[in-house]
């Protein structure tokens, strides 16, 4: 029979960081021995005092459909940790919980996204939003920063990339895949700009919120005049080691959730209810309970910058937060190596994880041709031999 896909999924580019990791899983269970540095998953297990709420949830027999939206209670947990660490409040109607950030996101841009309306993404980016942008037949306008400049926008690009069509503004801080965080200052600086272009509203993507070496985590949602154009999206995925238990949620001007609220009604309905119980428990715990994870984050970045800067070839910038580097790797486009010519990230990429058996993820799929990104949650051993396999296959 004919096969008669839809222009919409035929348009769309698949998930490059789900590819490389089910590329690299495929590669192992043909016996090849890869170090899987492609997915933004944190390698450590959900911490045990989750675990058992989620435990005690199951045995007080939470089985039914929960509220679109969120329990309740869960509702009430991520409204005191947004007051906590954000300086924000938020009313009840104010919060959907959903099916991972990744939900989040999709839902806003079906809410808000016109044919048509530019989205400004600074790249690089996560890889998600470009195709969650045009899924909702938006149309992403990339603005693309330097490695001088931290992958920040500035406010002179952010100007110059406003058209009277620009509806949004996504990013991400700390930043995946640069792992940079944007200061008050900076933030302050942004939104001076957007505060003459009233038409203009903001996702924010604060999923490694805790994320950060560098402290003091700011929202632009707790910025002047930001706060009723502004979408906050946060999750348990990566802090919490909860990848696998599907929960983001946002905190947003009402009428923004209302709409979120009505598409979710329609397309998943409220997320699995195991999971919304454990993470009342996740958010209602002091940050000094995961402060382990992120101990542990940092000395791997430091690692790796450290022997990252032993190979040549490589300009990096000092990540600040998130688990990623994204160093810029063109010096090696034109060379031959072992037989193998590289013009890309993507060939460049390609050839660590045929070569020296290393799964990264080409920056192309985050809107920077120049560079890939490392994923450093793994274990230390892994990251010594995957440096030194790749040094290897570079000399
Ligand atoms: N935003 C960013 C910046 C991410 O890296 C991820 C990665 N998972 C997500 C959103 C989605 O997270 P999840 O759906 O697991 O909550
Ligand atoms: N966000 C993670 C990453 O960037 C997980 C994979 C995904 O959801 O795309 O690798």
């Amino acid at each position: 029979m004919e096969q008669k896909l839809s222009e919409r999924v035929l348009n769309m580019a698949t998930s490059a960081t789900l590819a490389m990791a089910a590329k690299a899983r495929e590669l192992r269970a043909e016996g090849r021995d890869i170090i899987g540095l492609s997915l933004g998953e944190p390698d450590f297990n959900t911490p045990d005092f989750i675990k058992e709420a989620a435990i005690q949830a199951i045995n007080d027999n939470y089985n039914s459909y929960s509220p679109v939206d969120g329990y309740a209670d869960l509702k009430e947990a991520i409204i005191n940790k947004f007051k906590r660490d954000n300086n924000l409040s938020y009313k009840p109607d104010q919060i959907v919980v959903s099916t991972g950030a990744k939900q989040s996101l999709a839902n806003v841009a079906l809410a808000m996204i016109n044919p048509g309306d530019e989205i400004i993404i600074p790249a690089p980016y996560w890889v998600s939003y470009s195709d969650i942008v045009k899924l909702a037949e938006g149309v992403p306008v990339v603005v693309s920063t330097s490695i001088e400049n931290d992958f920040k926008i500035t406010p002179e690009q952010l100007e110059a990339a406003i058209t009277p069509k620009t509806k949004m503004l996504w990013y991400s801080s700390p930043c995946n895949p640069s792992g940079s965080v944007y200061s008050k200052e900076e933030l302050e600086a942004l939104a001076e700009v957007l505060r003459k272009h009233p038409q203009i509203y903001i996702v924010s993507d604060e999923i490694y919120e805790h994320i950060n070496f560098a402290g003091g985590h700011v929202s632009i949602a707790a910025i002047d005049g930001m706060y009723d154009r502004t979408v906050t999206v946060n999750g348990v995925s990566k802090a919490f080691a909860m990848t696998g238990w599907r929960i983001g949620f946002i905190g947003a001007p009402a009428w923004v959730a209302r709409a979120c609220n009505k598409i979710q009604g329609q397309i998943t309905s409220g997320t699995n209810c195991i999971a919304q119980r454990a993470t009342i428990t996740a958010l209602e715990a002091p940050v000094s309970k995961i402060q382990y994870m992120i101990d542990e984050f940092q000395k791997r970045r430091d690692l790796v910058l450290d022997l990252l800067r032993d190979i040549d070839g490589f300009q990096i910038n000092v990540p600040e937060g998130a688990f990623y580097v994204f160093p810029n790797i063109s010096s090696f486009f034109g060379k031959t190596l072992r037989g193998h010519k590289i013009e890309s990230a993507s060939d460049f990429s390609l050839y660590l994880l045929e070569q020296a058996n290393v799964a990264t993820v080409t920056g192309e799929a985050f809107g920077n041709p120049n560079c890939i990104r490392i994923s450093y949650a793994a274990s230390e051993k892994e990251l010594r031999e995957a440096m030194k396999r790749i040094k290897e296959v570079l000399s």
